[in-house]
């Protein structure tokens, strides 16, 4: 079960992959990326993945990238490392140039993978997460996937430094966006809200899981704007993503959520998660 690297077509160890210093993603954050996680041995939603992959590289007018070639070359290399509890990580540039900010001239773009081993759940699930909020001082294009993270970076150690867990961005209007690396759910008199996809939030691929299955257990949903006070009156509050899964926040800027850790809708939509990760990779097993 090694942990492997995917660079340009080759394989290899993790620590043997090197990228050229004129790589653009390392010079200008010109790079998209994904996350992909795996559950028993199959990678979940690899192509909700690739697509956004995609949408990303177009909106920023990369050169043509055929998507059955980088899904070809993941699964090589998640056939390889043959880690059941993986996650994967694609990222591609816009190519290696001697460095001048405009887009180079026939540069192809460069790939790099890695498959690592990833915990069984995530790291809240018997506890909770204590969030802040913090003004979004990010660019206006977050709903790209872009390696471009130093914003996100800096408001997570923040977070750490004040001695919670993570922190939630706020529009200079109050309007609550999303957190550092996972989008946020609200719920209240049995109803779910999150932002609705504008350029200001990320298009979480578990957003669009849990959307799906509150629509599949009749749990009304809003996907409207909302204000850091309905996070401060609400019954519950949560956050999801790839490797967030579906974490319960227990506090947000000091102030107790809902019942504190009850989180009784929050517990059952990660339950169903859960489920719905590991019923596709018995399926794919089977
Ligand atoms: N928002 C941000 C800023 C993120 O980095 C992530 C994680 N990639 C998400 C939301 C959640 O996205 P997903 O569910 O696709 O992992």
């Amino acid at each position: 079960m090694p942990e492997l690297a995917y660079l340009n077509g080759k394989i290899l160890p993790i620590k043997k992959a090197m990228v050229p210093i004129e790589d653009r993603g390392y010079q200008f954050g010109d790079a998209v990326y994904e996350f992909i996680a795996s559950y028993k041995g199959r990678m979940f939603c690899v192509e909700e993945h690739l697509d956004r992959l995609e949408r990303s590289m177009r909106a920023l007018d990369f050169p043509p990238v055929s998507k059955n070639s980088v899904r070809d070359a993941l699964t090589h290399l998640f056939d390889k490392a043959m880690i059941e509890r993986a996650g994967i990580y694609i990222q591609i540039s816009r190519g290696v140039a001697s460095r001048t900010h405009s887009f180079p001239q026939n540069t192809g773009v460069q790939t790099v993978m890695t498959v690592t081993k990833l915990s069984e759940t995530h790291a809240y699930v018997n506890t909770g997460m204590a969030v802040i909020t913090l003004k979004d001082f990010r660019w206006g294009r977050c709903d790209l996937k872009t390696v471009q993270l130093l914003p996100n970076v800096l408001a997570k150690q923040k977070a750490l430094d004040k001695g919670v867990n993570d922190a939630i961005f706020v529009s200079d209007k109050g309007v609550v966006r999303e957190a550092t690396s996972s989008n946020v759910f609200f719920i209240s008199s049995d109803k779910i809200v999150t932002h609705p996809l504008t350029h200001n939030i990320l298009p979480g691929i578990t957003r669009i899981m849990i959307l799906d299955i509150c629509r599949k257990k009749k749990i009304p949903v809003e996907e409207r704007f909302y204000r850091v006070e309905d996070l401060y009156g609400a019954d519950e509050v949560f956050l999801t993503g790839t490797t967030t899964e579906v974490t319960l926040v227990d506090t947000v800027d000091g102030r107790p959520v809902g019942e504190g850790l009850v989180g009784g809708h929050t517990i059952e939509l990660y339950k169903a998660l859960r489920e719905r990760a590991t019923r596709h990779a018995d399926e794919k097993n089977e």
